[in-house]
């Protein structure tokens, strides 16, 4: 038999395909989303900083713990792909796999921004989501995934055979090169899988295959998060656009994003603290 030939599937393929699904993370064991803390954080803000990030570039910015920062679509339907760190230790950095796990594909209001091992805590809290409405259209795509990784110019260059130096993980380490003052090999390592805002994704009902389509974001749209602890973030406005092609760097129509940094009244935060790292001993079966 050819190494690709399908396998014979056994009689009682039907049976074993019928087996119940269950929810892999006991997820209501999570804490509540405390609706009426974020709604009077909401109420109550005052812009403190504002950076755009260029078509095809990357920003940093910074957001204390306790405030709020949004990220705005201007100009044009474009794509950001998002990393975040821990402001004071960028060891500590947003996990994709580990959200995705505890959430969905792709993440909306209430739900948080985890990070990596062993610190396992939430970085954010999406508060505000003009695109809420999406929900999963007839293609299985949604908005704001945290399956894809982020346009790099290695996967590319093996696909493609050319060389361009703008993908967002390029991007992402020229502004955590500046934000820093770091050197690129310095700060490459840091950049990590990132939350696709703005994009509609999904997986191929067929072949499970990652696809993309045409981001319905327009200027005006945007989401919002609340900083559980003081955070480095970083933006791509992605070469890709609306990512509604393959075609990208130069060929496609980019625009800016905007990221807007802003302060609740303290008063709203009252009793609130950053979440603690997650509480394992980190014994891992060492005696
Ligand atoms: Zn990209």
């Amino acid at each position: 038999m050819s190494l690709l030939a399908p396998v014979p599937a056994p009689t009682d393929a039907d049976k074993r395909r019928a087996a119940p699904v269950v929810i892999a993370y006991q997820v209501d064991k999570l804490p509540p989303i405390d609706t009426g803390f974020y709604e009077r954080v909401r109420s109550n803000l005052t812009k403190i900083d504002e950076v755009i990030v260029p078509p095809r570039d990357g920003r940093s910015f910074e957001v204390p713990a306790g405030h709020v920062f949004r990220i705005l679509s201007v100009e044009g339907p474009q794509v950001g792909d998002l990393n975040l760190w821990n402001a004071k230790d960028l060891k500590e950095r947003f996990f994709s796999g580990k959200t995705r796990q505890l959430h969905a594909t792709h993440v909306t209001t209430g739900n948080k921004l985890w990070s990596n091992m062993p610190y396992l805590r939430p970085m954010a809290t999406i508060t505000h989501d003009t695109l809420g409405w999406y929900g999963f259209d007839k293609d299985g795509g949604g908005i704001h995934d945290v399956i894809g990784t982020r346009c790099d110019p290695y996967t590319n260059g093996m696909l493609t055979g050319t060389s361009y130096d703008c993908y967002c993980h390029s991007n992402l380490t020229r502004a955590l090169m500046k934000g820093r003052g770091l050197s690129a090999a310095e700060a490459e390592p840091h950049v990590h899988d990132v939350m696709n805002v703005f994009m509609c994704t999904g997986f191929t009902r067929d072949t499970g295959q990652y696809f993309m389509k045409a981001s319905p974001v327009r200027p005006g749209d945007f989401i919002e998060f609340f900083a559980e602890i003081d955070l480095l973030g970083g933006l791509s406005a992605c070469p890709g656009g609306d990512c509604g092609s393959s075609k990208s760097g130069d060929a496609a129509a980019c625009y800016p994003l905007k990221v807007e940094v802003l302060r609740p009244d303290p008063a709203a935060l009252k009793g609130w603290s950053s979440p603690p790292r997650a509480g394992y001993a980190g014994n891992h079966g060492l005696k």
